[in-house]
């Protein structure tokens, strides 16, 4: 195969992220990486990382590009890895009410590289689609069928980032039976053979918007998101779980709007709301470490949620051999870890307190000998996830995923 350079660009409401990878001549390498925040406008930081990619040499023209990959969110009907055409770019818009924080940027900067760059295909990977091997108990809701029918099912998020950590996690367990599996999951559909046992982890994805997932084998057997992503674990500003009658209630009884509700919902609640209006996690623990009420509720709330959804795949995967923590928080945050593992030492859990608090921003295993489940943290990776769907894709087009 010839020239294969690849453009991922990661979407934010107000941030601009892009990884520009290499994978001419069967090799895997990342050329550069840049981004932009604060955002008011997508064209203006499009067509400054186009400018950035040929100022930089690595590309003189747009047909250098083999594709620009997106890691879209979700779409009524449609999984896996795509061309984004205008049905699926419209399939987005359909969900755009249930991911208000998500899709709409992605629709927007999508239309703006088809505008740029007409000439180069531009390929989505969904975050549902690491989901679509999951057990049905796993993934159903106890609604009418019709509502099932009309999509009203867990779905599941994060998946390029838990995929990652599929993979990655099992090479570190010396598994690369496993670590093969995950790799070839979009291709066969979790085929590839395994030998016994079973390689149980639990990925836990802690940033801005947070997942936990168990993962059997590389193949996830659920998610804490499940219709969408304000739902699972509190989120920097999105509500997480909530009981659904709670919404009813409040707008008979306070005459509250469903538009208000839903503005409350996506961006006045989770841990801003708890912590009384802080946003970024930094910010929340160094006030909690002040001795800030409302910040060190967050904190505990945050590390209750996270510990129950542990609890719920410990059980599921009869077991553990791995907790994994990974993205800014799970990466970074050494005092959230020792909240999460802290009194797990019956279930065969303990940190190591020192490998713990020096390990930020790298691989590492931070158990203690004698833990029984490794506690390692790494680096997510998702946009090289993307980048080798998409490549996959440009290779095979009639194999893109296995929407069941
Ligand atoms: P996103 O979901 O927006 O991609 P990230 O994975 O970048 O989010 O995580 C963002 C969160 O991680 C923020 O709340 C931030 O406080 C925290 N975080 C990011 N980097 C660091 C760091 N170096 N030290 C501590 N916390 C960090």
């Amino acid at each position: 195969m010839g020239r294969m350079k690849i453009l991922v660009a990661n979407l934010g409401s107000t941030s601009l992220k892009y990884r520009l990878f290499d994978f001419s001549g069967g090799q895997e390498r990342l050329l550069t990486r840049g981004g932009m925040e604060r955002l008011t406008d997508h064209a203006p930081a499009i067509e400054s990382c186009l400018a950035e990619l040929r100022q930089g040499g690595w590309i003189t023209r747009e047909s250098d590009l083999a594709a620009v990959g997106f890691k879209t969110i979700m779409a009524r009907g449609v999984n896996g890895c795509v061309r984004l055409d205008e049905s699926v770019v419209r399939a987005m818009e359909d969900y755009a009410s249930i991911a208000p924080a998500h899709n709409p940027p992605y629709i927007a900067g999508i239309r703006l590289f088809a505008k740029f760059m007409p000439g180069v295909p531009l390929v989505a990977l969904f975050e549902t689609a690491f989901y679509q091997w999951a057990p049905e108990a796993a993934m159903r809701y106890a609604v009418p069928e019709a509502w099932c029918q009309a999509g009203i099912r867990r779905w599941g998020f994060h998946g390029a980032s838990h995929k990652f950590i599929a993979e990655r996690s099992a090479e570190m367990l010396c598994r690369q039976d496993v670590a093969h599996r995950a790799r070839q999951l979009y291709v066969d559909g979790g085929k590839s053979p395994v030998r016994e046992p079973a390689l149980r982890v639990v990925s836990c994805h802690l940033g801005g918007s947070s997942s936990v997932t168990g993962i059997r084998n590389g193949v996830a057997v659920g998610n804490s998101m499940g219709l969408t992503p304000q739902s699972g674990l509190p989120q920097n500003n999105r509500v997480g779980d909530l009981d659904v009658f709670a919404l009813p209630f409040l707008m008979r009884s306070t005459g509250l709007t469903l538009e208000e509700a839903e503005r409350l919902l996506c961006k006045e609640s989770g841990l801003k709301a708890l912590s009384g209006g802080y946003n970024d996690f930094r910010d929340i623990v160094a006030r909690a470490e002040q001795g800030d009420g409302p910040a060190k509720l967050a904190l505990d709330v945050y590390a209750h949620h996270i510990r129950h959804w542990i609890g719920s795949y410990f059980l599921q995967l009869n077991g553990l051999d791995a907790l994994v923590f990974t993205a800014g928080i799970g990466e970074n945050q050494a005092g959230v870890r020792t909240e999460i593992c802290r009194d797990l030492d019956q279930l065969g859990l303990k940190l190591d307190p020192k490998l713990n608090a020096e390990t930020k921003a790298r691989e590492a295993v931070i158990s203690a000998p004698e833990s029984a489940v490794k506690i390692i943290v790494i680096p997510t990776n998702e946009e090289l996830v993307v980048a080798r769907e998409v490549r996959r894709f440009l290779q095979n087009p009639s194999t893109p995923s296995l929407n069941p």
